[in-house]
């Protein structure tokens, strides 16, 4: 009996040790489950925290970018700053785009600078330097320049003109075009111009003669029409034939212009195959296996036109 009872409490101490260990395991387990998910809670809160101040720096300055993801090797996975090589790496993948997408972005932009090149506001100086390149063009061919008066106008809606005048201006003075012929171009007003040239909403470019489209530009007597609908958009086998549309508003205003040189629709067609266009062939309506040409051949340099020495 008394063995019994001695054995009893020693019994009883083992199962009482027992009981202290297993709970103070579980108790170990629960504050390290604990630990772990108020940490995972934390990393998630940073990577969403990092994720946002990204896109921000990555919308704000693009110059950002290269900072975050420099410092980024000695940084934790976890870190804030981890996380933001994603959206830098996503936006270094764009030079890897399409390379023939980046070519014609690129002759876009160079179709757009050129654009902007041809209808920049003139000043004075500008306008007399020009007309002096002018002047000379027609001297290095041995012709005396003739200067002729124009005018320029706007019909129907089309918008805002800027630029319309400024780009007349320079493409019939180019040393390329009609002066090396011995004509000269000042843009005047209304009571002493040979010459009016308007930019016409396409539906109204019949009212200047049935024979006018309103698909395409047009001469009439001393008028020429440059229609709205071409000078926005060119034509489209035009285009693809190699041509831009600064190079069509020039082809375009030297095309209808020869008319009032003097010169007719067709008078020379392409002389083969990858050759440039005569500029008065109807370059708008067929190619005829030539590529787009914005300024008269050496053999339509010529003009029926008579005027006051420049
Ligand atoms: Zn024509």
């Amino acid at each position: 009996m008394a063995r019994h009872l001695k054995q009893q409490p020693a019994h009883m101490r083992r199962v009482y040790m027992m009981r202290r260990i297993v709970a103070l395991v579980i108790v170990a387990l629960f504050v390290a489950l604990v630990v772990i998910s108020v940490r995972g809670s934390h990393q998630a809160r940073n990577q969403h925290a990092a994720i946002a101040t990204s896109a921000a720096s990555s919308t704000s300055s693009a110059a950002s970018s290269p900072a975050p993801s420099a410092s980024s090797p000695s940084a934790e996975q976890s870190s804030p700053k981890s996380s933001s090589p994603k959206p830098s790496a996503s936006s270094s993948s764009s030079p890897s785009a399409d390379p023939k997408q980046q070519a014609e972005q690129q002759a876009k932009q160079e179709e757009q600078r050129q654009l902007d090149a041809l209808a920049a506001p003139l000043s004075d100086d500008e306008r007399s330097a020009i007309l002096a390149s002018a002047k000379k063009a027609s001297e290095d061919q041995g012709k005396q320049p003739m200067q002729m008066v124009y005018c320029v106008s706007t019909k129907g809606n089309v918008g805002s003109a800027d630029g319309f005048a400024d780009t007349v201006y320079r493409v019939l003075n180019n040393e390329h075009g009609w002066p090396r012929s011995g004509v000269v171009f000042t843009q005047g007003d209304e009571s002493n111009c040979t010459v009016t040239i308007t930019l016409s909403q396409p539906e109204l470019v019949p009212s200047f003669s049935e024979y006018c489209s309103p698909e395409y530009s047009c001469r009439v007597g001393s008028d020429v029409i440059i229609n709205k609908k071409r000078w926005d958009n060119a034509v489209d086998d035009w285009l693809k034939a190699g041509g831009n549309l600064a190079m069509y508003r020039t082809m375009v205003i030297n095309h209808e212009m020869g008319h009032a040189l003097g010169h007719r629709d067709n008078e020379t067609t392409c002389a083969g195959e990858g050759k440039k266009a005569p500029l008065m062939q109807e370059q708008s309506m067929f190619l005829k296996g030539c590529v787009p040409n914005p300024y008269p051949l050496d053999d339509e340099q010529w003009t029926t036109f008579v005027g006051p020495n420049a």
